[in-house]
């Protein structure tokens, strides 16, 4: 199965199971708008929570907020969304489609890296055990040719957008030969300037002065409140404010499936630090989020670090955690310095005075931000694609299997009563009964074991249990787990520390 086979049927059984639904679906659905169903929903609020207690329960300097997502829009001009928060747009005058210029230009120097990587595999096939990488990426001329060409693609391509040479831009694509995927052909309109940020109306009068933005990142709200915060908590730089909430971009091209959407969630954390003390905060914080990342069970290898070689104009440095979705390393979470910018602007346009007071060095300053911005929507796909998988058993049957880690599992256990007779729903609720107070259970009595075991799998339930004749007389039940489908006889007394140790943060934050 291709990738993009593969994409669309984890998509289509994120539907099926009641994980994501494309909004207003019965009306034909809203395009890049997505809702999270049943089980989508339990699996986000599991993600929310480990990002959650891993940054305010276990650090001490840490605290929380939830700001409205309306906002003043003069806090919009402040942070430079209402001049500078665009995308350069290009549309195919053929096949009439629009497409990101900068999107177009990062594939195609894609493409040629991944004709380096095929040069390599090539090298490697010809010269066998003597292949000497290194010496292969520093010598062969096609590695040569086509990496000078991405050198000068991305050169050309950071300097324009840097400096918003629009005309530029749309000269490098007609050189690069970019044709519309599409329509195949070169006939490309000029490049425009496009603001991500909706707006709307506020009050009854309806004329500009009342117009507000739904805010398109969370992080404004946390540098409005930061004297707020700083006072009622008492906090002392270092200290950091953290918040999950919804953001809209109104992205142009909206496609692979939660990856980008026009209305998400992102969960971001401003680390408030001394000047001159943020590139080691910087530093910091790229470690921490990578371990974050890695205690998840993914696997360490689908992760990387992107750092920015064009800085945005607040930042002093930035990277992006990549991650290996179905369609290739892409963002995942960003990590910026955003040196003093936003406090200092927010300082400039609202006339009060946004300072901090060091008692160890008695004086006041505006502090440095270090910034971690994850997308919650862009999480749950990497864990849910990562999870995914079709499997043949040895019986010849398939499976579909989420292999979710346990402690993100949206249900962490299955009560099975073999029969629908003799009193085993019986018992079979009252194990429930207990168990469900701590974790997400499921009862199920319909269909065969087998079936229901199926069931289970697709869902990512970590651990079955089966109640039988035999759990009326000695109170045993045959639990199974998910990934082996090995199955055991244990006291149902039992049941619920087996599950414990296996999902409890604490074991998750063990790695951090
Ligand atoms: P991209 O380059 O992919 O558009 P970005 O650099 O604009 O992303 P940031 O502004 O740094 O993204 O936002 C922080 C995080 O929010 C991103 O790493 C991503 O996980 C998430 N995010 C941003 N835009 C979207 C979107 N349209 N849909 C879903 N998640 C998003």
């Amino acid at each position: 199965m291709t990738q993009e086979d593969l994409f669309k049927s984890l998509i289509a059984h994120a539907k099926e199971y009641g994980f994501i639904f494309q909004s207003s679906e019965v009306y034909d659905g809203l395009s890049a708008v997505y809702d999270y169903g049943q089980l989508g929903v339990e699996l986000k609020n599991n993600i929310k929570k480990y990002w959650w207690d891993a940054m305010v329960r276990l650090n001490e300097n840490i605290v929380g907020i939830d700001s409205a997502i309306f906002m003043h829009p003069k806090i919009w001009e402040a942070s430079g969304h209402t001049t500078a928060f665009n995308d350069p747009l290009i549309d195919n005058k053929d096949s009439k489609k629009r497409y990101r210029a900068d999107v177009l230009l990062e594939d195609y120097i894609t493409k040629i890296e991944e004709k380096i990587e095929k040069e390599i595999v090539k090298g490697r096939k010809k010269f066998g055990h003597k292949f000497d990488e290194a010496q292969f990426r520093e010598t062969n001329p096609n590695v040569l040719r086509s990496k000078k060409k991405a050198a000068e693609v991305t050169s050309r391509m950071n300097e324009a957008l840097g400096s918003n040479d629009l005309t530029a831009v749309r000269q490098l694509i007609i050189d690069c030969d970019i044709a519309c995927p599409v329509s195949g052909s070169r006939n490309w309109t000029e490049v425009r300037q496009f603001n991500l940020m909706f707006s709307t109306k506020m009050g009854s009068v309806s004329d500009d002065t009342n117009l507000i933005y739904l805010r398109p990142e969370t992080a404004q709200g946390i540098f409005v409140n930061f004297l707020n915060v700083q006072k009622t908590a008492r906090m002392k730089i270092p200290f950091g404010i953290a918040q999950i909430g919804k953001a809209f971009r109104n992205e142009i091209v909206a496609r692979q499936f939660i990856f980008r959407m026009r209305e998400f969630e992102q969960m971001e954390m401003q680390f408030f630090v001394r000047p001159g003390e943020e590139l080691k905060w910087f530093e910091h914080w790229k470690e921490v989020r990578l371990k974050w990342h890695n205690a998840i069970g993914l696997g360490e290898d689908k992760y990387r670090f992107h750092d920015h070689e064009k800085l945005a104009h607040y930042a002093n440095a930035a990277t992006d955690i990549e991650f290996d979705f179905p369609f290739g390393f892409k963002e995942l979470e960003g990590i910026h310095s955003r040196t003093d910018f936003d406090l200092a602007q927010h300082q400039k346009f609202s006339g009060k005075k946004i300072q901090y007071f060091d008692p160890e060095t008695n004086e006041s300053y505006v502090p440095y931000v270090v910034e971690t911005s994850i997308g919650l929507d862009r999480t749950f796909l990497a864990i849910y694609a990562s999870s995914y998988c079709q499997e043949k058993l040895e019986s010849g049957e398939e499976r579909v299997v989420l292999r979710l880690p346990a402690f993100l599992a949206p249900v962490k256990l299955a009560v099975l009563p073999l029969v629908k007779k003799d009193g085993l729903p019986e018992i079979a609720k009252k194990i429930m009964d207990n168990i469900k107070i701590d974790f997400n259970c499921q009862y199920d009595e319909k269909d065969s074991i087998g079936k229901r075991y199926r069931r289970q799998d697709a869902i990512g339930t970590p651990f079955c249990i089966t109640i039988d004749h035999q759990t009326i007389e000695d109170n045993s039940v045959t639990i199974r787990y998910r990934d082996t489908m090995e199955q055991e006889r244990v006291s149902a007394s039992e049941v619920r520390d087996i599950i414990e140790k296996k999902v409890s943060l604490r074991t998750v934050f063990a790695k951090l």
